[in-house]
Formats: C-alpha cells, structure tokens, sequence
C-alpha cells in the first residue's frame, strides 16, 4: 500500500506541469509545509493533497473532509435520498441506480487549493482532468468538514468518478442533476451525523 500512496503522491506532482501558470502565480507565495501529511484514504475514495498547492492545515482539511464524505455516501440516510430523488442527466440509470453506483465508485482524487477573487467558481476541474482545485475565496482549513466534503461529493462522486454531467449554465432542473444532488444530499447527511 505505502508503494501505492507513494505512485500516487508522485502523480499528483507531476500533473502540477497541466495547471495553468495564472493560477501557479497565485500560490507562488504559500509556503512549503514541513510536514507531508500521509494522504489516508478512508473508505473507498482517496483524497490526495498536493502539497505544492496547499498549506498543512489546508491538507488535513482536505483528508478530514474526505474522511466525512465517504462515511456519508455510505450511510443509509445517503442512499435514501438519492433513491428517492428524481433526477436528470442520470446516464440513463435509475435513482436507485444511481445511489448503489455512488456507493461503489472508487478511486484517486488530487486536490489543489488556489485562490480567484473575482469568480463565484468555488471549485474547479479542467475536464479530462481528475484534480479537484479549491478556491480559497471560499473556502480555508477552517471551513467545516462538511462544507468541504459537499464540493467533494460535486466534483469528485459526481464529476470525476461518477462521470455524471450538468449544464454549465444555471437553470432550475441543473439542481437536480446527479452532482448538485450530492451537494444537497451530502449537506443534509452530513449535518445529521
Ligand atoms: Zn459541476
């Protein structure tokens, strides 16, 4: 497993070269951590903060908040709530469909932490690309687990591994495609825990 973590750590360096130089700027001043956190993947989903990107508070954040989405995705409260809702843009599965298949999705996600003020954008993911980027705008290490673990859930469950889609302009349906059903549904789990 340690071989594994380390693969992935040294992955989620070498895709720093894709990000745009703007936003390298940006976090040019964060200073490096002198402790790496070990990136510990509770549940199936594994969280893995670059540390060329955050500070060590904004790392166990990110591992904090991982640790709370995936106890919430697999809790009954979770999984009722997505049966029960009525979804689009599903890929042509059924809510329960989709509830068992967020339940099983696994994998690998980078996260980065930059910061653009003039956006409402909380959170970004180049397509193609599996990295999570955080805005510091909105959110910091003192951001609760839950807060973090719902834009988690969006990008990573819904976009990333789920490989769930919604439309980029706003409209009263997009509330009920599969990743902004997770930020409501993560939001209410989570806060009953
Ligand atoms: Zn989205």
């Amino acid at each position: 497993m340690a071989n594994r973590y380390l693969i992935l750590f040294l992955l989620s360096f070498a895709s720093c070269s894709s990000v745009q130089s703007g936003v390298s700027a940006l976090n040019a001043a964060t200073p490096a951590p002198s402790v790496t956190p070990s990136p510990i993947g509770v549940g199936d989903i594994l969280f893995v903060p670059d540390m060329k990107f955050n500070s060590k508070l904004e790392a166990e954040k990110i591992l904090s908040a991982g640790k709370k989405l995936n106890e919430v995705r697999k809790s009954q409260c979770f999984f009722n709530a997505i049966k029960n809702r009525k979804m689009i843009e599903t890929n042509g599965k059924t809510s329960e469909e989709v509830a068992i298949h967020l339940q099983s999705v696994s994998g690998s996600i980078p996260v980065q932490w930059y910061l653009a003020r003039f956006t409402s954008a909380v959170a970004y993911r180049n397509v193609g690309s599996p990295i999570i980027h955080f805005n510091r705008k909105y959110f910091s290490y003192k951001s609760s687990d839950c807060s973090i673990a719902s834009t988690l859930g969006h990008e990573a469950l819904g976009h990333v591994l789920g490989e769930y889609g919604h439309s980029f302009k706003w409209t009263k349906e997009r509330d009920y495609s599969v990743p902004y059903s997770i930020n409501r549904i993560v939001d209410l789990c989570c806060l009953q825990k």
